[in-house]
């Protein structure tokens, strides 16, 4: 059976051409990059190497980039770190209700270390309304964190007007663009940001490795202490074959971003065309125009998301769902639930994310495997039979 895997908001495989870059800095230059010989200086110049192409593909200076071990490490680094390096200023942070879990458990660790949080809640696509950060602006305000496209639905958010809100009262600005880079254009300038989060293993990189952008002149505690490595900006020797790799990645998606988005996008629609064709009762989740390239999310009415991914999963198919299991109870998704989608339909929620390995007959495959699936779980939910006799 062949796998069709749908999941790439989820995580990417590496690509080839990035493991045989890595490959040399496992075990023929391994040096620690701090250490003076040769041997050493070869993975310093390779980290600087990746540094300087990370850097150029957001418009940032190469001394901007710190090195994580991924997206949430860069997420925590940046709330974390802009509040309590900025406590003395105020302890007001702005979010949205529908960011990733990298970013609302920061927030909730604050809230509980004295900071006052204000969640934006979205529109029925998703949507932040920069006019809602403006008015939530007080004297006391430090940060504004709000992702760049939500991993979830796909909306893509207004950063640049945010940006030029935040600009204009002198607010650090933090953007998880996790979902985006590498994906769509990223510039921090264009963009207004002073903190923006990327993650390798979304963009067929390798997982554990991931960068936080550093606007020049921001104030921000470091969030790993120990050794002097990146600028003291973050302890611990640095992951020379997944930075390696993190770089090799960047420049790979650069090179072919504009066909790839544009393949995916006519890939993407034709995926929603057929479902809400071929299905009855399908809502699209998110928004139809502002969306990731390769994000379809749906409600199916009347069945559980979880139910439908394990017969998808029966026909080599991976997607997700919005409703995590967690100990036994169905939570419906965060996100789905701030667009004012009821818990019950959130709970029917089905998200196929595309990329580098799917084409045209991947989605036809689908489309033929799916219908059948959905009326056979309709069947046998009490939801449907309910909801048919209204
Ligand atoms: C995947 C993801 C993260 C977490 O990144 P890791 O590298 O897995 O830690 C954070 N934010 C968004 C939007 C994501 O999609």
């Amino acid at each position: 059976m062949k796998l069709i895997y749908f999941d790439y908001a989820a995580t990417t495989p590496t690509h080839p051409e990035v493991v045989a870059a890595m490959q040399p800095f496992f075990t023929k230059k391994f040096g620690n990059p701090s250490s003076i010989y040769s041997l050493a200086q070869e993975s310093k110049r390779a980290i600087e190497k990746a540094r300087k192409i990370v850097a150029k593909a957001m418009g940032a200076e190469n001394e901007e980039i710190v090195f994580t071990c991924g997206g949430t490490e860069a997420d925590n680094f940046a709330l974390k770190g802009i509040a309590f390096a900025n406590k003395d200023k105020g302890n007001h942070i702005i979010t949205s209700a529908i960011e990733h879990k990298a970013v609302l458990e920061p927030i909730h660790f604050l809230e509980q270390n004295g900071f006052r949080i204000t969640y934006l809640g979205v529109d029925k696509y998703g949507l932040i309304d920069p006019e809602d950060v403006k008015k939530a602006i007080g004297k006391d305000t430090i940060l504004v964190s709000i992702m760049h496209a939500n991993n979830e639905i796909g909306t893509i958010q207004p950063i640049e007007e945010i940006g030029k809100i935040t600009k204009e009262k002198g607010i650090y600005f933090h953007t998880d663009a996790v979902q985006t880079f590498g994906h769509i254009d990223v510039n921090v300038d264009k963009l207004g940001v002073d903190l923006l989060s990327v993650a390798a293993h979304k963009l067929y990189g390798p997982k554990g490795a991931g960068a936080l952008y550093i606007r020049k002149g921001t104030k921000i505690t470091p969030f790993m202490q120990g050794g002097g490595q990146e600028k003291n900006r973050r302890a611990s020797t640095e992951n020379v074959p997944g930075i390696v790799g993190f770089g090799k990645a960047t420049e790979l998606a650069m090179a072919n971003m504009k066909e790839e988005t544009r393949r995916l996008e006519n890939l993407r629609d034709y995926l929603i065309k057929g479902l809400m064709k071929d299905i009855e009762d399908v809502i699209l989740n998110g928004h139809p125009k502002l969306r990731l390239p390769n994000n379809v999310n749906v409600c199916i009415k009347y069945i559980e998301g979880e139910s439908i991914l394990l017969s998808l999963d029966a026909k080599g198919i991976c997607a997700s769902s919005g409703s995590a299991c967690t100990s036994g109870t169905l939570e419906p998704s965060h996100v789905l639930l701030a667009c004012g989608i009821s818990a019950e339909l959130a709970h029917g929620s089905l998200r196929l994310t595309l990329g580098s390995a799917n084409t045209k007959e991947d989605v036809d495959f689908t489309l033929e495997v799916l219908p059948p699936i959905v009326k056979k779980l309709r069947l046998m939910s009490p939801l449907y039979k309910k909801g048919n006799k209204k």
